[in-house]
């Protein structure tokens, strides 16, 4: 089974009031070179945007990669989400 297949079989509730993943600053994007968030997310995330990153936060499997992969600008603001928000994952 494709990767976009076992996405489409999870479900999201997302927290509209108070979104988990955010930029610290997004300013420091500009300095970053590599824009890794936008090539390691495996649920695609984070899209650069002419001058800035786009963060659908709502397709956020909460695998935490991004917050390693940003380890050089360390600007992403990261958590869980609130109880009742967030992925739900459908197995089999
Ligand atoms: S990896 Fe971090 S600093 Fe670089 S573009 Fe993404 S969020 Fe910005
Ligand atoms: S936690 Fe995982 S799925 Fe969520 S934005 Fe970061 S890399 Fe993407």
């Amino acid at each position: 089974m494709k990767l976009e297949d076992k996405l489409f079989q999870d479900r999201y509730i997302v927290d509209e009031e108070h979104p988990h993943l955010k930029i610290k600053d997004p300013a420091a994007c500009l300095n970053c070179e590599a824009k890794q968030c936008t090539q390691i997310c495996p649920s695609e995330v984070y899209t650069w945007e002419e001058d800035h990153i786009d963060v659908a936060y709502g397709d956020c499997l909460e695998c935490g990669t991004c917050r390693v992969a940003c380890a050089e600008f360390n600007n992403i603001e990261w958590r869980y989400p609130r109880g009742g928000f967030g992925v739900m994952f459908k197995f089999g």
